[in-house]
């Protein structure tokens, strides 16, 4: 299994990081994608590339989230880093209309900065897209619409922890984009139910977006990424396959994202 989106470099696995790792393995996890947040997030991440080559796998980029008055600093630390080496993706990037408005526009800009960015270096990007709270304000739809355009068809990429409708899902399919799912869709109302019966599974990838949004029966703890079984067992059953085809399609899935990415000549 690959899992797509796992912030195993936060504080939060401190205590027992190693014994996390070595859980993750012994359920058949192959790789482990780590989005970047900001340039307070490196370090930590590149240590564990260090620590788990071909295991630990970074990814570079800007976290909505982490966009706020310094913003342009951080997209140029992003640059620097993508001159200096390869990255599996660029992420995670995105808007976010959830925790605070007041630097929209810059998260805009940043997220079409780093759109420029996986054209330069043909990646893919991992998309973080999360609505505001009372829902007027949908995110996936203006990440779709910044996408379209910017107008370049070959770019691929996930939106990560997807948790929009039908009608969402099919417009991210008709981009040529993944869906990342994680423990929402363990979850009684999570809605990804509705909608994952209908999309095929060549269109999905897993992910848990550990130590975050921890599946059924450990949700509102700690998530890590040994769940990400009960994420592939789950979409088994929405879609009456068979835990492994679950397990093989993502796999191929993820794994013909990246490889996608040319070698630099
Ligand atoms: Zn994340």
């Amino acid at each position: 299994m690959i899992e797509t989106h796992a912030h195993i470099y936060d504080e939060q696995f401190e205590p027992d990081r190693t014994q996390m790792l070595e859980r993750a393995l012994a359920t058949g996890i192959k790789q482990i994608w780590m989005p970047n947040c900001n340039h307070e997030t490196i370090d930590g991440m590149l240590a564990l590339e260090q620590q788990y080559p071909g295991l630990c796998v970074p990814m570079m980029g800007v976290h909505p989230c982490y966009i706020k008055e310094d913003y342009e600093q951080e997209l140029n630390i992003t640059e620097q880093w993508l001159a200096r080496r390869k990255f599996a993706m660029i992420g995670e990037i995105g808007i976010d209309f959830y925790w605070d408005l007041s630097f929209v526009p810059q998260q805009e800009e940043a997220f079409i900065a780093q759109l420029r960015l996986a054209q330069k270096y043909s990646l893919p990007i991992c998309i973080h897209s999360r609505n505001s709270k009372n829902g007027d304000l949908n995110a996936i739809v203006r990440c779709i619409e910044l996408i379209e355009q910017f107008g370049w068809s070959d770019l691929r990429g996930i939106f990560h922890c997807f948790s929009g409708n039908l009608e969402e899902a099919r417009r991210v399919v008709s981009l040529n984009f993944l869906l990342g799912i994680g423990g929402v869709a363990t979850f009684k109302n999570g809605g990804i139910d509705k909608v994952l019966p209908h999309i095929g599974l060549e269109h999905l990838v897993l992910e848990t977006d550990s130590p975050y949004l921890a599946p059924v029966p450990h949700r509102g703890k700690r998530n890590e990424v040994a769940y990400l079984a009960l994420v592939a067992q789950r979409i088994a059953e929405l879609k009456q396959l068979s835990y492994n085809e679950v397990v093989h399609q993502t796999t191929a899935n993820a794994m013909n994202l990246i490889e996608r990415i040319k070698p630099e000549p």
